[in-house]
């Protein structure tokens, strides 16, 4: 076993961190000394493979099942981590997400409600309870993963679109509400990930990227780390792209 980390007082939260980008920005922020809640919703062995691996190098982490959809899974979530840990949810990172791809001509209410239930209102439920112990606190760091699918258009994804980009208007006005009381709330924007979520990644896409290839799950969870720490005090409200040059 890795010499203990430090651990820092309070905890973090990462949803969707069974694999892909929540695995690795879980995995960073327990190297930054953050004892994390490992959530997932149905790949329990995902959950505790990373849970496995934090506390290999040292750390504390727990896997907690739940769909962030469910509107009693922010209580459960919370709760479940106040009692393990001992102290408040200071870092949460609203990174669970999905898609449901097809044209506007032909998307479906179901395509649209569950990417919007999952990729938007499951992040403002969660920051809602967060920020009832953070304002407390006076400290607190929320980070939302949103996409450069929110700032600039990709036909065929108009539901993700539309919570990526609603999820950075959330981030902003949870921002300056909440700026007085030490809480910074920030959004991350991806461009092209190498996961499950866009596996079979196309040579046109890729070659598409300034960066010419596609970003991995670490690159996004270093910004997510920076985003997290004392260092980054000052930023709020911002929108940080992770995309080779995709977007700008
Ligand atoms: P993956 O599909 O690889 O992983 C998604 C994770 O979210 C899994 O751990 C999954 O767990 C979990 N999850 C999905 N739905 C729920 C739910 N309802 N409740 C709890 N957990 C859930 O995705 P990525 O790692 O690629 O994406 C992570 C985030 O980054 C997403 O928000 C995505 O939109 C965003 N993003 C990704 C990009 C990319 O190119 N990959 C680009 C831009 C943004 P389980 O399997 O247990 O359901």
């Amino acid at each position: 076993m890795a010499d203990a980390v430090a651990q820092r007082d309070g905890c973090a939260l990462v949803t969707g961190a069974s694999r892909g980008i929540g695995a690795a920005i879980a995995r960073g922020l327990a190297q930054d000394g953050w004892p994390i809640g490992v959530n997932y919703r149905s790949d329990r062995d995902g959950a505790e493979a990373v849970v496995a691996e934090i506390e290999r190098d040292g750390g504390r982490a727990v896997a907690l099942a739940a769909d962030v959809a469910d509107p009693d899974a922010p209580e459960r979530l919370f709760g479940a981590l106040e009692s393990q840990f001992g102290g408040p949810v200071l870092v949460l990172v609203n990174n669970a997400g999905i898609n449901r791809d097809d044209l506007l001509a032909t998307l479906g209410d179901e395509e649209w409600s569950a990417v919007l239930d999952t990729d938007l209102t499951a992040a403002f439920r969660l920051t809602r309870r967060a920020l009832k112990r953070m304002l407390r606190e006076r400290a607190g760091r929320i980070v939302n993963i949103s996409s450069i699918v929110g700032l600039r258009a990709n036909g065929g994804q108009a539901n993700y679109a539309a919570a990526k980009a609603g999820l950075i208007a959330l981030t902003k006005t949870a921002a300056v509400e909440v700026a007085r009381r030490g809480v910074t709330v920030n959004a991350v924007a991806p461009g092209l990930i190498d996961t499950e979520m866009v596996s079979g990644l196309s040579k046109d896409l890729v070659a598409a990227v300034p960066a010419r290839r596609a970003g991995t799950p670490q690159e996004v969870a270093a910004c997510v780390r920076f985003l997290a720490s004392d260092e980054a005090s000052y930023v709020t409200g911002a929108v940080l792209t992770v995309d080779g040059g995709l977007a700008a």
